[in-house]
């Protein structure tokens, strides 16, 4: 499966930040991989602009709604419109921030297919759920209420990122990686069946230069949700250079 980077910049960036952009693009060689940066709503029609094909972009969030009176949503076909390919649904500070459930993730998530997005769908644990042993039940109920039934490896993402890993700089071992993802393989089958082999599971979670190669290059893992290291053109380079070509 090829393997996908993707950046999220959450809410940082002013129109300065396309030059990391642009020192991107410069970098980018041979794609052994696949790379989308989501910068914030207000930045994806020049990131677009800037990417000029080198890369995809996709936005953070949008609403579970078409469009309507809704002050301050963004519908996912403004986001498609903008230049977006992609849409991370579910980030735990959504969830966290904003109190959306799965139920609200998945009407999300439809919202987004019906506007032509992918998405990229996140779950993960906290750490008081992984310290009283619940991580791989909570997953799988975030897998089994946020992901519909009409998921396919074209139109969707999963990205493990445990919550506790999320911007500080600690991560699971690689066992722990390797076991939540082939646990997350599982759920998704249960959820949407056979299709679920072929949908890109990708870890979250302080991904840097100094461990992306380690992580990346596991065998159940397909890919990276990456938040403080991708707003610097230079690391995000350097974690999309640790993917072993197929
Ligand atoms: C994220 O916000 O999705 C994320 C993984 O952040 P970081 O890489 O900074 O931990």
């Amino acid at each position: 499966m090829r393997k996908l980077v993707a950046g999220n910049w959450k809410m940082h960036g002013l129109g300065g930040s396309l030059a990391e952009l642009q020192a991107l693009k410069r970098g980018l060689g041979t794609l052994s991989c696949d790379v989308l940066v989501c910068p914030p709503a207000t930045l994806i029609a020049r990131a677009y602009g800037a990417a000029d094909g080198a890369f995809a972009v996709g936005g953070q969030d949008c609403s579970p709604k078409a469009s309507g009176a809704f002050t301050g949503d963004v519908s996912a076909a403004m986001l498609k419109d903008a230049g977006a390919a992609t849409v991370i649904l579910g980030h735990s500070e959504r969830r966290h921030y904003h109190g959306e459930t799965d139920a609200l993730v998945a009407e999300k998530v439809k919202a987004a297919w019906a506007a032509g997005l992918s998405v990229i769908i996140c779950v993960g644990e906290t750490d008081a759920e992984r310290e009283a042993g619940k991580a791989h039940a909570i997953c799988h109920g975030q897998v089994a209420g946020s992901v519909p039934k009409a998921a396919t490896a074209a139109n969707t993402a999963i990205a493990y990122e445990p919550v506790w890993a999320i911007g500080t700089g600690k991560t699971p071992t690689l066992k722990e990686i390797e076991n939540m993802h082939a646990h997350l393989r599982r759920c998704l089958a249960e959820a949407i069946g056979e299709g679920a082999r072929g949908v890109r599971i990708l870890y979250g979670g302080s991904v840097s230069p100094f461990n992306a190669a380690e992580i990346l290059n596991l065998s159940e893992v397909d890919g990276a949700l990456v938040g403080g290291a991708s707003l610097k053109a230079s690391d995000f380079l350097k974690i999309i250079a640790a993917i072993k070509p197929l």
